[in-house]
C-alpha cells in the first residue's frame, strides 16, 4: 500500500540559525542508518524529509532503522501521489479500504495540509470533499472530528503524501545540537547505555576503550567495536579510540598496594581520557558508573577518581538500579553483545579486596611513587583509532 516514508523533525529544536545545519546532519544520519539498503533516496520537501525505495519489501525495516535516529518526532508510512485532486481522492479511498480490512473503523476524520498554495482548493474544503467521498463509499462509518478511530492526513506539497499512522520514535534531540563528549566504553552493560542516554540529548559522542593487550584478547576489541556499531544506529558515525594501559597497570602493581589498584588505574584512565577529549574538542567525559554498584563506584571512590582531572564527568546511570540499566540495554540492542564473556582490562588486574572508602591523601601518596606524567604520555602514545 505505502510507497514512501515521511519523517518529521522537532521544529522547536531546529529554530534559529542552526536549523539548516541540524537538518543536514539529521538527513546524513538517516542515510547512515539506512546504508545497507541500496537505491534508497532521502530528500527534503517543504520542511519534511521523505525516504523512498523501489524495494517496497524493505519498507518495514527502513522504518525500524529510521525510528532510532534521535531528533525525529514522527514517522509515517505514506502514499506518494501527484497533486491532481482526483488522483488524491482515489488514493485516499484505496488507503481507507485497506485500513478497514485491517481494523474495525467506525469513525474517521480527514486532515488536509496545503503547503503548496498553488493547489486550487482550500484545506478545509478539500478535507470535506474527500470525507464526503469516503462516506458515500463506506456506509457504516461516520465522521468524528474530535476522537476518530482513524485520521487520514493529506499533505499537499510539491507531491501529495497520504498517511494515517504516526509511528513512535526514539525521541531526543538531533545529534550535534548538544555539544561533544567522550564516552569511556568498556564492553560491559553499563557504558553503552550511558552513551546512548547522553547522545539522546543531542550530544555528539566519540568513544575511548582501554585494553591491556596481550592480557586482554583481540576478541575483547571486536566486542567493543560491535557495541560501537550498535550505538551508531542511534548516535550516527563516531570514532572509537583505543589505548593500551598495560604499562600503567604494571607500574601500579610494582609500586603500590594491591587494594588501591582499581582507584589508581581509574585515575590514570581519567587523565588519559581528559587529554584525548581536549585534543579532539570534546568538553566532557561520560561513564557508566552507578552509585554503589561496585567498590570503585562508592561516593568516596568516585570522588577520589574524579579528583584526578578538571573535566566534568557525566554519569547518566548514577541513580539507576542494575535491572533498570539492563532493561534499557535490551531495548537498545546492546545487551547480548555486552554479556559476551571476554575479559576487560579492569577485571584482569582487579584486586581481590578493592578499597571501598579510599582516602585521597593516601592515594596521592601512592601515586607519588609513580611517574604519572610519563606513564600518561606512554599510554597516550599507544593511541589508535579502531
Ligand atoms: P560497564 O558495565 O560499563 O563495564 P562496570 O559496571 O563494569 O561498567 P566499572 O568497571 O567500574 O563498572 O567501570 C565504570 C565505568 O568506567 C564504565 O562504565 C566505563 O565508562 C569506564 N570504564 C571501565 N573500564 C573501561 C575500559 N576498559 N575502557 C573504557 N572505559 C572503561
Ligand atoms: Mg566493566
Amino acid at each position: 500500500m505505502y510507497n514512501i516514508v515521511a519523517v518529521s523533525f522537532g521544529e522547536i529544536f531546529l529554530k534559529g540559525k542552526n536549523r539548516g545545519s541540524f537538518e543536514h546532519k539529521l538527513i546524513e544520519q538517516i542515510k547512515f542508518a539506512l546504508k545497507e539498503y541500496k537505491d534508497v533516496v532521502v530528500y527534503k520537501e517543504f520542511g519534511k524529509v521523505f525516504i523512498e525505495t523501489p524495494h517496497l519489501e524493505d519498507m518495514d525495516n527502513i522504518i525500524e532503522k529510521t525510528r532510532k535516529v534521535f531528533g525525529i518526532v514522527a514517522i509515517s508510512p505514506s502514499i506518494k501521489t501527484t497533486t491532481d485532486p482526483e488522483t488524491i481522492i482515489e488514493k485516499t479511498i484505496e488507503l481507507f479500504k485497506y485500513l478497514t480490512e485491517k481494523q474495525d473503523i467506525k469513525t474517521f476524520k480527514v486532515n488536509t495540509k496545503r503547503s503548496d498554495k498553488n493547489f486550487p482548493i482550500s484545506s478545509m474544503d478539500f478535507s470535506a470533499e474527500v470525507g464526503g467521498k469516503i462516506l458515500a463509499q463506506f456506509q457504516s462509518v461516520k465522521v468524528d472530528v474530535h476522537n476518530p478511530d482513524v485520521e487520514i492526513y493529506i499533505d499537499i506539497k510539491k507531491n501529495c503524501y497520504i498517511s494515517s499512522e504516526k509511528i513512535k520514535t526514539a525521541g531526543g534531540l538531533p545529534i550535534g545540537s548538544g555539544g561533544r563528549a567522550l564516552l569511556l566504553l568498556s564492553g560491559g552493560i553499563d557504558s553503552p547505555v550511558a552513551g546512548y542516554m547522553i547522545a539522546k540529548r543531542g550530544v555528539e559522542i566519540n568513544a575511548l576503550y582501554f585494553h591491556t593487550y596481550p592480557f586482554t584478547s583481540e576478541r575483547a576489541n571486536e566486542k567493543v567495536k560491535k557495541l560501537k556499531e550498535i550505538l551508531e544506529e542511534y548516535c550516527g558515525k563516531f570514532k572509537l579510540f583505543s589505548i593500551n594501559i598495560l604499562e600503567v597497570h604494571k607500574s601500579i602493581k610494582e609500586f603500590c598496594r594491591e587494594d588501591e589498584t582499581t582507584i589508581l588505574a581509574r585515575r590514570f584512565m581519567m587523565r588519559i581520557a581528559e587529554k584525548i577529549a581536549h585534543e579532539n574538542n570534546m568538553d566532557m567525559l561520560i561513564t557508566g558508573e552507578s552509585l554503589g554498584q561496585v567498590a570503585s563506584q562508592t561516593m568516596k571512590s568516585m570522588a577520589v577518581i574524579e579528583n584526578a582531572i578538571d573535566m566534568p564527568i557525566l554519569k547518566p546511570l548514577v541513580g539507576m538500579d542494575k535491572t533498570e540499566i539492563m532493561e534499557i540495554s535490551r531495548e537498545i540492542g546492546t545487551f547480548e553483545t555486552s554479556i559476551l564473556p571476554y575479559d576487560d582490562c579492569c577485571s584482569v588486574f582487579a584486586p581481590k579486596h578493592p578499597l571501598i572508602n579510599p582516602r585521597l591523601d593516601s592515594i596521592q601518596r601512592s601515586e607519588s611513587k609513580l611517574n604519572v606524567e610519563e606513564l600518561v604520555e606512554k599510554a597516550y602514545s599507544t593511541l589508535e583509532i579502531l
